[in-house]
């Protein structure tokens, strides 16, 4: 908690300066000015709304697109990939596993000790940043420094047991990146997000890396999973309550996935598990559909990011952009009249306003909005409400998404999409559906959580609302990892077959 709360003071501080140095200076100079500021505010206010309506939109496309991309490979920006897990862990696991989880802007080493009995004996848990230079660099790099840090973790954490006692040890790996896997404990890299880029590392197998980078270090340890991050909320999730069929990650990025029936993954035919069921790791950080409210400021961040036209919908809803979005409209503003004092070329830096100083500012209660310096109190209000423009936005959307999952596999109360296959429609009793959540941005952002459970009980309605739940698994990426780790050492991994 330390490290985030500095991290946080430290983002405050740096976006505190940056609109400090927009801000001081002139004040208003004329009524007019003032009136082309709100021009702009109301514009964009316009332009990401929301309404229920258009939210019920993005539900069906959501729907229709997981359908697509089951259909056939590359059917759908939604990539639905199978993730050979079909079987989540049930509490009955037992013994010491550890995890490693590597996600966007933090990098996680976890130790658990499973009692069975839906019981964890113990847990432990340590983050560390990735250096900003490991994410441009080599592949052999990247997993040195995991490892190593993974070897002192386990020395540290071992219990004073020696190394050699890890021996054998299952591990399970989460990477939080697009990965197209081969089996449970084996894929490879289709393609970075989140501002990481080290071109050697695509189409390799991320567990043959890791393997490989931990017996350079001399820890003999086996990655008996690999998953996705929303895999592994999905795994605790299920671990804890059996009615958990999705999970969603919002942190730095976002992707979710859901427990899918075998015989609806249209596009690998003969996919038999011994459930009749597997996890798809939807990536639907590349959703992409008309209905969804892009603005001009939407356009820009995209076309100067390092993937433009990919990951549309992630750009609209994480962490990683949301702080982005607000600092453009205020540049834009800024442009347009001298109310925030002359344009600073900070304000001009990307990335410059964090999510997190934007989360302080927007959900800053004192009367004079103390988080915000150096300008009249109606600018700071301004800014306030441009961050809860961008906030409500992506919460909404993701509720969206959330609900388009449900009407995918029947639990949205709607009958589901006219696939002829969904079993409980209008007139079946509706079932209780859990939902897990983990990410940073989900956890820590108040006002966004708030406004995305509001908009999923909003578009699923009274009657329907009360069936769904979405419950914080904080930190199930890579508790989820470990899991999954021991229940694919416990059983044997050819319970999936492809035919
Ligand atoms: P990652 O996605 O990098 O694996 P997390 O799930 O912990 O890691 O998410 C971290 C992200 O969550 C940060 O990059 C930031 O965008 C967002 N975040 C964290 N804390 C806050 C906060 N207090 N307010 C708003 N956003 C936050
Ligand atoms: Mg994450």
């Amino acid at each position: 908690m330390g490290k985030v709360g500095l991290g946080l003071a430290v983002g405050c501080a740096v976006a505190s300066c940056a609109i400090a140095a927009v801000m001081v200076g002139r004040r208003v100079r004329s009524r007019r000015r003032w009136w082309g500021v709100v021009r702009v505010f109301d514009e964009f206010e316009e332009a990401a709304s929301t309404p229920v309506g258009r939210l019920r939109q993005v539900v069906d496309a959501m729907a229709v697109e997981m359908h697509a991309g089951l259909a056939s490979e590359g059917g759908s920006k939604l990539k639905m990939l199978l993730t050979f897990v079909d079987n989540l862990p049930d509490g009955s696991e037992n013994g010491i596993y550890y995890a490693l989880h590597v996600g966007g802007t933090n990098f996680r080493l976890l130790r658990i000790q499973l009692g069975g009995q839906r019981a964890i004996l113990e847990y432990d848990v340590e983050r560390e940043l990735i250096p900003q230079h490991l994410m441009t660099s080599t592949s052999e790099e990247l997993f040195d420094f995991i490892a190593l840090s993974l070897k002192e973790f386990v020395e540290r954490k071992g219990n004073n047991l020696q190394i050699p006692q890890v021996r054998g040890t299952n591990l399970g790996l989460t990477f939080s990146f697009p990965v197209k896997q081969m089996s449970v404990s084996s894929g490879t890299l289709i393609k970075w997000t989140k501002g990481f880029a080290i071109e050697d590392m695509i189409g390799k197998d991320i567990v043959e890396c890791l393997q490989r980078a931990l017996s350079r270090r001399g820890l003999d340890m086996t990655v008996t999973a690999l998953v996705n991050d929303s895999v592994g909320t999905l795994a605790l999730g299920h671990f804890y309550d059996k009615d958990t069929v999705a999970a969603v990650v919002i942190g730095t990025g976002t992707n979710a996935c859901y427990l899918e029936r075998a015989d609806a993954v249209i596009k690998c035919q003969g996919l038999l598990t011994t459930s009749g069921g597997m996890v798809i790791n939807m990536e639907w950080g590349n959703f992409w559909s008309s209905h969804l409210p892009r603005t001009s400021y939407d356009i820009d961040l995209d076309a100067e990011s390092q993937n433009p036209n990919d990951q549309g919908f992630e750009k609209m809803i994480s962490g990683m952009y949301l702080g982005d979005i607000v600092r453009r409209v205020i540049l834009r503003m800024s442009l347009e009249s001298d109310v925030f004092g002359p344009v600073s070329s900070k304000l001009l830096a990307r990335f410059v306003l964090s999510t997190p100083s934007m989360a302080a500012m927007h959900e800053d209660y004192s009367p004079n909005l103390s988080e915000i310096h150096d300008v009249p109190l109606k600018v700071r209000k301004l800014v306030v409400k441009i961050c809860d423009v961008v906030t409500r936005r992506a919460a909404r959307l993701a509720a969206a998404g959330i609900v388009g999952i449900l009407k995918k596999i029947g639990r949205d109360g709607t009958g589901g999409i006219t696939s002829g296959r969904i079993k409980s429609g209008k007139s079946g009793k509706m079932r209780r559906t859990v939902v897990a959540m983990d990410g940073g941005l989900y956890m820590s952002y108040t006002m966004f959580r708030e406004y995305l459970n509001e908009a999923v009980a909003e578009i699923l309605g009274e009657e329907i609302a009360p069936y769904v739940i979405l419950k914080v698994m904080e930190d199930g990426s890579g508790i989820g990892a470990a899991m999954l780790a021991a229940s694919n050492s416990a059983q044997s991994v050819d319970t999936v077959q492809v035919l």
